[in-house]
C-alpha cells in the first residue's frame, strides 16, 4: 500500500462533502417557494453578549428572496463551535467583518 497524497481540497469538493453530509434537503425556499442553492455563507450569533462567528459555511441561499436556511447539521456545528470559544474564553478578532455583509439566520426548521 502506497500513501496517499494529500487530497487538494477544493472549494467544491468541500460543497460536496456536505452535500453528502446533508442528503436529500429541501430546494424550496420555505418562505417564497423559490430556488435553493447551497452556498457558502458567514454564521453570526449574539450569546452571552458575545458575537461569534463562523465563517465560508454552507448553507441553503433562496435565488429569489436572498433568504438564508442553515442546515440542522451546520447549525450545530455553529453551536458546537460556540461552546468550545465559551470554554476557551478566547477573544476572537472579529473586526475585519465589518465589511462583509452577514446576512440574518433562520433556522432550518424541519416539520416535526
Ligand atoms: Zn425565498
Amino acid at each position: 500500500m502506497s500513501g496517499d497524497d494529500h487530497a487538494k481540497k477544493s472549494k467544491d469538493e468541500d460543497l460536496e462533502r456536505y452535500k453528502d453530509l446533508l442528503g436529500e434537503a429541501e430546494e424550496e425556499c420555505a418562505a417564497c417557494g423559490g430556488r435553493l442553492e447551497l452556498e457558502k455563507v458567514n454564521l453570526e450569533d449574539y450569546q452571552g453578549g458575545k458575537l461569534y462567528m463562523m465563517e465560508q459555511v454552507p448553507a441553503y441561499v433562496c435565488q429569489e428572496c436572498d433568504e438564508i436556511w442553515v442546515p440542522e447539521p451546520i447549525m450545530e456545528e455553529f453551536e458546537k463551535m460556540i461552546e468550545t470559544a465559551k470554554r476557551a474564553g478566547a477573544h476572537e478578532k472579529n473586526e475585519e467583518s465589518k465589511e462583509k455583509s452577514t446576512r440574518k439566520i433562520k433556522r432550518h426548521k424541519e416539520g416535526k
